[in-house]
């Protein structure tokens, strides 16, 4: 009895944690992982607004004239609120990670949606920010998420991905961007080092990259785009 049991709340489990993600990574379902196939980019910055980093980056962004999409924890954007309002004056535009960094896949449907919809709401009273565009934590999602979030916002994953939470060589991230360029790319960075795993100090590399990262993107023929340009 115990044993078909603990079968039953495993085979549910997977459905609900497990299955959802493999059809998103695997099978390239629902979420958003590229542009359109021109050559424009788009670059997306994750875990902020962080008042070490962000702010330091929105000013390489201006340097460089290059607009970008956050994806911002909502706790912190209510933390540092001119860091959003600087955001939306640079024209970079302002998108839903979550209200904490959790991690989606083992939360409870109604912890999972609070998540969701309380940023998406406090982003909406304070800034008046209508979020389209949704990236769950670390990526990761759950069954509730795949049922419920795409009634109003779409899910946004990336194709370029390059490990910028951890420090590197210098000059290695930009690199690894460049290597990998392709049209239509969503290259996803990180302008915070408190989420668990990271490690401090990350954001630096990802600040320094910038400059060169617009001149070596636009030598090659691209331009940047944010997302809401492209959908
Ligand atoms: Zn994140």
């Amino acid at each position: 009895m115990w044993r078909w049991i603990a079968v039953a709340a495993f085979v549910l489990l997977c459905l609900y944690a497990l299955v959802p993600n493999l059809l998103i990574r695997l099978c390239r379902l629902w979420a958003l992982r590229t542009g359109p196939a021109r050559r424009e980019i788009a670059l997306t910055f994750d875990d902020g607004p962080d008042p070490k980093y962000t702010g330091r980056l929105l000013d390489a962004l201006k340097a460089a004239g290059v607009r970008a999409t956050f994806f911002v924890v909502g706790q912190k954007a209510l933390a540092h609120p001119d860091l959003i309002r600087r955001m939306m004056a640079e024209g970079h535009q302002v998108e839903v990670h979550g209200w904490t960094h959790a991690f989606v896949p083992l939360l409870p449907p109604r912890r999972t949606l609070w998540q969701f919809r309380r940023t998406t709401d406090a982003l909406g009273r304070t800034f008046g920010v209508r979020p389209r565009f949704y990236r769950p934590t670390w990526g990761a999602l759950n069954a509730v998420t795949l049922g419920l979030v795409f009634r109003t916002h779409r899910l946004v994953t990336w194709s370029i991905m390059v490990g910028d939470w951890r420090l590197q060589p210098p000059g290695q991230v930009l690199q690894r961007v460049v290597e990998r360029l392709h049209p239509g790319a969503i290259v996803v960075l990180h302008d915070s080092d408190d989420t668990w795993g990271a490690e401090t100090g990350a954001p630096e590399q990802v600040i320094a990259l910038i400059p060169e990262l617009a001149q070596r993107v636009r030598a090659a023929g691209y331009s940047f785009r944010t997302l809401d340009e492209w959908y």
